[in-house]
């Protein structure tokens, strides 16, 4: 299954809380859940494989190609100094 929704989706939301890129902090609600390690990669639709991005943000990180370190309570980037926050 390709998107993240109902109950798996409110449980990385609550996780997230927000946009998790550095220094961002759109609510969850405006978020898109991104799969850290691609849909179309063989990436799986699950808690760990979710992360909160907002719009802008999920548009920047595939771009770039970044992956994030996602475990049960926290999602963290790597430091990018050029992005915009
Ligand atoms: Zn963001």
């Amino acid at each position: 299954r390709r998107l993240f929704t109902g109950p798996l989706r409110t449980a990385i939301l609550r996780r997230d809380t927000h946009c998790t890129w550095n220094g961002c902090t759109l609510p969850g609600g405006w978020c898109h859940v991104h799969h850290n390690a691609w849909w179309s990669r063989g990436g799986p639709t699950s808690y760990l494989n979710g992360a909160a991005l907002c719009p802008r943000h999920h548009t920047l990180v595939p771009d770039r190609d970044l992956t994030a370190t996602i475990t049960a309570t926290t999602v963290t980037w790597p430091i990018w100094p050029t992005w915009p926050t």
